[in-house]
């Protein structure tokens, strides 16, 4: 969905655990796979955050093609909301997309992506947790990997993924660890509790756990041979 201009706008964000490197865009328009420009920044600039219209210059030299991302769908979507027709429309909790993946090989290294259109209906220039390292996705590959899905305000505002990888640092599994920084997330913003939030993590050791507030977040873990679809039950 777009923001509230009618334009979308993507956030991304890539860490490879080996030579801790990371690549991400900011605010990207009309390149259908941000995660990729992202990685292009990782692997081929000595930056790690490029933005808005310099992030698409930076896509277009490097030959991604350039496409309307307003699908028809959304574009209805957007103008229902303009008009205001929807009495339902609750701009915290609809749509979140972000999608993070984090991943261990067999040599034991770490390595995590996220990728959004971010919050419907934003601010023009709003800019999420997704591309920010420590916010929406964080790894150090000497101890393990986290990622955040939600509203990303309260994301950026606790620094939630490096908080995960921090605890994990200090002896916690995953799934505690995970619990903790949401637990410090309403600590700090007791508001927290109630639009959606989720957090995930994989150690080094490749054990994985998650938290979330929400009974509509779906986690997926796959070992190589099976993937396994887990709905998490929210904590309150
Ligand atoms: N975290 C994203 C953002 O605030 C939204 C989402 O999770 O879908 O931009």
């Amino acid at each position: 969905l777009p923001d509230e201009s009618g334009v979308v706008t993507l956030d991304a964000c890539i860490m490879d655990g080996v030579g801790h490197r990371a690549g991400s865009v900011a605010f990207l328009r009309n390149i259908r796979n941000p995660i990729s420009v992202a990685r292009k920044v990782m692997d081929t600039t000595r930056h790690v955050l490029l933005a808005g219209d310099g992030a698409l210059q930076f896509a277009r030299q490097n030959g991604f093609p350039e496409q309307d991302l307003l699908t028809d769908a959304a574009r209805q979507r957007w103008l229902e909301w303009k008009r205001g027709l929807n009495p339902n429309d609750n701009l915290l909790d609809q749509s979140h997309d972000t999608v993070t993946m984090l991943c261990l090989d067999r040599a034991g290294n770490l390595a995590g992506a996220c990728s959004t259109s971010g919050l419907a209906m934003k601010i023009h220039g709003r800019v999420g947790d997704s591309p920010i390292l420590g916010a929406g996705l964080y790894l150090d590959n000497q101890v393990g990997a986290a990622g955040a899905t939600g509203v990303g305000e309260l994301v950026l505002r606790t620094l939630a993924s490096f908080t995960v990888v921090e605890f994990m640092r200090q002896g916690m599994r995953p799934s505690e660890a995970c619990r903790a920084a949401f637990e410090r997330m309403c600590e700090k913003i007791p508001e927290a509790r109630h639009p959606q939030e989720a957090l995930i993590a994989i150690d080094k050791r490749g054990e994985v756990g998650c938290a979330t507030n929400t009974g509509d977040f779906t986690f997926y873990y796959g070992d190589g041979e099976r993937v396994q679809r887990t709905k998490p039950t929210p904590i309150a």
